[in-house]
């Protein structure tokens, strides 16, 4: 259907993107220096279609930290290095409701509530299987390169500002740890996860990236599985019902679609089978999404009638 329609559909991004620019509520995230050195001002919009056409508008080529967006795809790998039933015993797939750094764990099982906040990310990064750190590590790049299609850097000014000031993550980290959530290696964990946010990546990589998911796993500019089919339907539930942290109920009902936001100013959404769209703006509002990003996605979601469940 789109590719009858690239021209026209281009226009339409273009003209979205035209009309959000103007917007100037929320705050850019404060927390670390790198993060509160981003313009306000940057903002972009890509679509990718999950047979590889690409729509970039605005600075679609800048880069910045994938922060939580890294959450549901680190889950992925956990499910492929040991299985749904293991993961699931680490971590649940419960809406928190809370923000994303909450510190609840589950009452009766001391798992977090869902791999896509703080709690369970760290959970789910402590699964991530290698030798040593070292392979940990590279197996972990290995894995967003194949959902990016090129190299994946850490940017080590974000990665040393988060392991300096993440002492809630610590805290985090420590409280799982001592319900055996975890293995006795907090340290190297909360390593990786701080890695793992501060992969770098540009608002065309998180449409790649949400294409991958909407193609069954198969990265469509590469050609290169990312992830075994069998599990994308584990992201796609979980982004879905948790993915924007406390606005996740809302989001579902709203707009409908799979999505991950993170504190970068970054939002991936899927709409399986057809496409992932990106949307970089790092303006966030009180939940921590991108407002930009937010309402981007309300519009598109409205205006071509993307929510998963319509049916009119
Ligand atoms: N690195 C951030 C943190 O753990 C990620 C948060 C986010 O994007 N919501 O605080």
């Amino acid at each position: 259907k789109m590719k009858s329609a690239a021209a026209p559909f281009r226009e339409t991004l273009q003209k979205l993107h035209r009309d959000h620019a103007p917007i100037n509520s929320g705050a850019v995230a404060s927390y670390i220096p790198e993060l509160a050195g981003a313009s306000p001002d940057w903002f972009a919009i890509s679509v990718v279609t999950a047979d590889g056409l690409r729509f970039d508008v605005g600075d679609s080529d800048r880069l910045f930290s994938i922060q939580s967006i890294s959450k549901p795809f680190v889950f992925g790998l956990a499910l492929e290095d040991h299985g749904r039933e293991h993961v699931l015993s680490k971590v649940g797939v419960e809406p928190t409701g809370e923000a994303f750094n909450s510190i609840v764990l589950d009452e009766a099982t001391n798992r977090p509530l869902n791999p896509m906040v703080n709690t369970g990310a760290i959970a789910t990064a402590d699964l991530i299987k290698g030798k040593d750190q070292a392979e940990r590590f590279k197996r972990l790049m290995e894995m967003f390169r194949r959902y990016i299609g090129r190299e994946a850097y850490v940017e080590n000014a974000t990665f040393l500002s988060e392991r300096a000031t993440g002492h809630r993550n610590r805290a985090i980290a420590h409280l799982m740890m001592n319900f055996g959530m975890i293995e006795d290696r907090v340290d190297e964990t909360l390593e990786l996860y701080f890695q793992q946010c501060s992969v770098l990546v540009d608002c065309h990589d998180l449409a790649v990236m949400g294409a991958t998911l909407a193609n069954g796993g198969v990265n469509p500019i590469t050609g290169e599985r990312a992830l075994k089919a069998e599990y994308v339907k584990d992201l796609l539930s979980i982004m879905l019902s948790c993915g924007i942290y406390d606005f996740a109920g809302e989001w579902a009902y709203r707009i409908g679609l799979p999505a991950k936001s993170g504190v970068g100013g970054g939002i991936v959404a899927v709409i399986p089978g057809v496409a992932g769209i990106g949307v970089f703006s790092p303006p966030l509002d009180e939940k921590g999404n991108s407002v930009r990003g937010v309402r981007v996605c309300k519009e598109l979601s409205e205006r071509f009638g993307l929510h998963v469940f319509e049916s009119g």
